[in-house]
Order: structure tokens, then sequence, then C-alpha cells
């Protein structure tokens, strides 16, 4: 996949989004999020990281080359290839063997998961999916909803 496509979100997300600083609308220029306040949120590949404080689990850098290396892996490997790739990867703190392939089972059954539950939502003209994971939700939902984002 080109980096410029990585780097471009969906031309109207910034619709649906606001400063979490400020509430103000945001429009999208280059490789970030900008609201009229002057509140900058950097898009780094193709996702707006709109978090306000680090992560104490992670650096922000490094959640950054995280993800850059995960997307290398993910042009060559099969979605469960990438993610018991992903689970060979550092965590902070160090997360235990057995943890680790429980998390690995549980996005490969999100779909069946999901499938069992996803009716009780509700229907909608939107969805937009926060801390949508492998976007297993928005992808259930993409041929009854007209609007998504995850
Ligand atoms: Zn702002």
């Amino acid at each position: 996949m080109a980096q410029s496509r990585l780097n471009r979100p969906r031309a109207d997300l910034a619709e649906w989004l606001r400063c979490p600083r400020c509430g103000a609308d945001v429009a999208h220029a280059h490789d970030r999020y900008r609201c009229g306040n002057g509140h900058e949120f950097p898009v780094v590949l193709g996702i707006p990281d709109f978090r306000l404080y680090e992560d104490p689990l992670i650096p922000r850098e490094d959640d950054y080359r995280k993800g850059e290396r995960l997307q290398r892996e993910a042009e060559r490997r099969s979605f469960a290839e990438l993610v018991a790739f992903y689970w060979t990867l550092p965590t902070y703190p160090p997360t235990a063997p057995d943890m680790r392939e429980r998390f690995i089972r549980h996005v490969l059954t999100d779909e069946q998961r999901i499938a069992a539950w996803a009716d009780e939502l509700g229907r909608g003209d939107a969805l937009l999916d926060v801390g949508c994971g492998a976007g297993v939700l928005s992808a259930s939902r993409s041929d009854s909803t007209s609007a998504f984002a995850g």
C-alpha cells in the first residue's frame, strides 16, 4: 500500500471529529488535523491520533514505530499471522505467554462473537466505531449502514 494513501484519512472524516482539547471543528491538512485554536493532531498510517496524553504503557513514538512495523508485515502476512506477529513484539509490561495466546484467540474469533450480538445494536444511518480494534464491527455493518468510520 502506498505511503500517500496511508496518511490520508477519508475526506469526510473531519465532519465527524472535534478537537478533544477544546471541542472546536477540525480540518485535515497534509499529515495532521488542526482546530481553529491551533491544536494539532498527527495522522499516522492513515489513523488520526487524537490522544491528549502519552500512553503510560508505550511512548507515542514507540507506538508509531510499532505501527509502521506492523504495516510492513501486513503486506506479506495473513490476518491471523499478523495477529500472532503482533504478540511477538514487546509489550510494557511484558504479557505472559498464556495471555498472549488468549488475546490472539479473542481477536481471531471476533467475527463469530460480533455476529451473535450485532443486531442488538439497532440500525441507523451512521456508525462511528471508536477504539475499533481490528474493525470487525465496522465490517459487519458495512452492508447495512450508509456511513461508517472506525
Ligand atoms: Zn482545539
